[in-house]
């Protein structure tokens, strides 16, 4: 047993356990965090670069427990896509991001979009399509103000993605590709993939000034965005030689802390109405 003769293999399990016990535990406050309402939506403008007017925000989960704090994304997500939560998440994030679409019809730019994170589950989950048909109907929304953001992985499944592609089209929901550059990426399946914009990881964006390379990744972005016909949206810009850098080479759209960080919906509200277009 572990308590004789504790060697190295058992000091590494009771590591191993120790980090699967703290997985179980965040996967069953996850299972209670939407009925406890501590799943709430950030919003991050997103700039057209050429006039500077608001194109849209990008919806970000948050979690909040009382007892774990602040959970970011990048450690429940992968939790709620293998517990298979992230459908019930999914449905949530989707339903409140078209709600708040709704309450913002008065808002003083006119056709702001709304971008949601699809996993690559959820994406393919059966209830995917009729869901968001459903949400759409019931808030009422423009179906072309709201934007889902997938990733590349989508891809693994060639056959049938063109096929939920070409269901979103008819719907008029827009869609982009996520973290471009930083997948198992084929070009070759860009070539027939009907979507609407390319959205740049963050991770190259911010090696702009620092690294010529990643700079020429991200201008190869660009151009072969502009080539097949879609919008280039870079994430993560934080400085002025990034936006200038952006600005030069033509991306069209811009996020970043540079202008802003994802904001509580009300404040979302009054940054607004303090940018000048
Ligand atoms: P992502 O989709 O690539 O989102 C961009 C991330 O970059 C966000 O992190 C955002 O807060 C952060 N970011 C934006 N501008 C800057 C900047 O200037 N500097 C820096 N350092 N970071 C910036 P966040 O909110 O922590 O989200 C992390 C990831 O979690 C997202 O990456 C996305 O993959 C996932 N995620 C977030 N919300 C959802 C959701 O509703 N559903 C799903 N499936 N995934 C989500
Ligand atoms: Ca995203
Ligand atoms: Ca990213
Ligand atoms: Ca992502």
């Amino acid at each position: 047993s572990k308590r004789h003769g504790r060697n190295h293999f058992t000091l590494y399990q009771d590591v191993a356990d120790e980090i699967d016990n703290q997985l179980l535990k965040t996967e069953l406050l996850l299972k209670n965090a939407l009925q406890k309402e501590e799943l709430f939506l950030a919003y991050q403008p997103q700039i057209d670069i050429s006039d500077y007017s608001v194109y849209g925000v990008e919806a970000l989960l948050r979690w909040e427990n009382e007892e774990i704090g602040l959970v970011p994304p990048s450690h429940f997500i992968p939790i709620a896509e293998d517990s298979g939560l992230i459908i019930e998440i999914g449905k949530w994030v989707i339903e409140t991001a078209c709600r708040q679409l709704a309450d913002w019809k008065d808002l003083r730019v006119r056709d702001v979009k709304m971008s949601v994170n699809v996993s690559t589950y959820q994406f393919y989950h059966i209830d995917f399509i009729p869901h968001l048909q459903e949400t759409i109907r019931t808030t009422g929304i423009d179906p072309s103000q709201l934007v889902l953001e997938i990733t590349e992985s989508i891809a693994s499944n060639a056959g049938t993605v063109i096929d939920q592609l070409k269901k979103l089209k008819e719907m008029k929901v827009k869609v982009s590709i996520d973290d471009f550059g930083t997948g198992y990426s084929s070009l070759k399946y860009l070539k027939d993939f009907p979507i609407d914009h390319l959205k740049i990881d963050k991770s190259f964006v911010q090696e702009i000034g620092e690294d010529e390379k990643s700079e020429d990744i991200v201008s190869s972005i660009i151009t072969l965005a502009r080539n097949l016909g879609f919008q280039t949206i870079a994430e993560g810009a934080e400085t002025e030689q990034h936006i200038q850098f952006l600005k030069n080479q033509k991306c069209d759209l811009v996020q970043g802390y540079y202008f802003s960080k994802p904001l509580y919906s009300k404040t979302f509200k009054c940054w607004l109405s303090n940018w000048n277009i």
